[in-house]
């Protein structure tokens, strides 16, 4: 697929714009852009984003290659919270 490598993908419906045609990144088929279909953009960056067929970035959702901002944030390490930081240096000091 020509859709540019990323961690996630946004993927929003196209408003119909121009009459023009595009390469659909999935199937590499053409694309009337006043037909019903999505825009996918690696990471948000819309400045690469690619007009895709919905049925297409429908499959490859379903198939795991189009992950969105928040799955990707869920397979993220999450930073140690604050208590746990603050707990583990034992800098704590309570008075009785
Ligand atoms: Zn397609």
């Amino acid at each position: 697929m020509t859709l540019a490598p990323a961690d996630w993908y946004s993927v929003r419906r196209a408003v119909n714009g121009k009459p023009s045609t595009y390469r659909c990144p999935f199937c590499n088929q053409h694309l009337l852009a006043l037909t019903e279909h999505v825009l996918v953009a690696p990471e948000g960056d819309t400045t690469r984003r690619r007009h895709a067929h919905t049925t297409c970035t429908l499959d490859a959702r379903r198939a795991g290659s189009l992950p969105s901002l928040e799955e990707w944030k869920a397979t993220q390490p999450r930073p140690p919270s604050l208590l746990s930081r603050v707990l583990h240096r034992g800098g704590v000091a309570v008075d009785d």
